[in-house]
């Protein structure tokens, strides 16, 4: 299954995308991730990336297109993959649909997690990071075992930088202004399928499930 998930910041996409994943055996494609990790390593990307992620902007269209082509054409893409915060503008929506077709291949849904902005700004703001293995946990939905520490490799856990109250209103900005235009053309396309994200994770999880299975039977 080739699957695309789409949703304002905050709505879940790093969680959800992780166990979507997990459960059907697809590659995890997270740009932010990816994006991040170039960026600790002070790679020639990571330093392009930085000043863009810091300030909640959208890294230019090639640049994430260019890096998403390459991880899609890597073998491990061959059995499926999940798209987790790409394609994010029109631009990179339609750099998507031609690069699958050239290869003829084709999207088997755009998964939208759709949630109200002050839920959002709620997850985001209180959201904590292990900087060793990228666990994510929630002050108030899902905390760690001792507080400030990750459950798995003890870490100091620490708060994303563009998750600070100005940053966070910029990217919902962003997602507004950028990426909810280009649901129109996979809507048109008959691949949009919203679910509410509003929930507890396993509410979730079992919508978007339900939903790739009623896409699956109807392939
Ligand atoms: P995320 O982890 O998906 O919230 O992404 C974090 C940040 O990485 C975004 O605010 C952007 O600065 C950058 N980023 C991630 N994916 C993309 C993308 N598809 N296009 C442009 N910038 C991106």
């Amino acid at each position: 299954m080739r699957v695309v998930l789409v949703g304002p910041p905050g709505a879940g996409k790093g969680t959800q995308a992780a166990r979507v994943a997990a459960r059907y055996g697809l590659a995890h494609l997270s740009t932010g991730d990816l994006l991040r990790e170039a960026i600790r390593e002070e790679t020639p990307l990571g330093r392009l990336a930085q000043g863009y992620l810091e300030a909640g902007e959208l890294v230019p269209d090639e640049v994430v297109t260019d890096l998403v082509a390459e991880r899609l054409s890597r073998p491990e893409s061959e059995r499926g993959f999940l798209l987790d915060g790409f394609p994010r503008t029109q631009a990179q929506a339609v750099a998507l649909l031609d690069f699958l077709s050239r290869r003829g291949q084709r999207l088997d849904a755009v998964v939208l997690l759709s949630a109200g902005e002050e839920a959002l700004v709620r997850r985001l703001a209180g959201r904590w990071t292990c900087p060793v293995c990228a666990r994510v946990y929630h002050e108030a939905s899902r905390p760690p075992r001792v507080a400030g520490r990750c459950d798995d490799d003890g870490a100091a856990l620490v708060q994303r930088p563009d998750d600070a109250p100005e940053t966070i209103r910029r990217r919902l900005a962003v997602y507004h202004g950028r990426t909810e235009p280009m649901l129109a053309e996979f809507r048109r396309r008959g691949l949009l399928h919203s679910v509410a994200a509003e929930g507890d994770i396993e509410t979730t999880f079992a919508r978007i499930v339900e939903t790739l299975e009623k896409v699956r039977r109807e392939a």
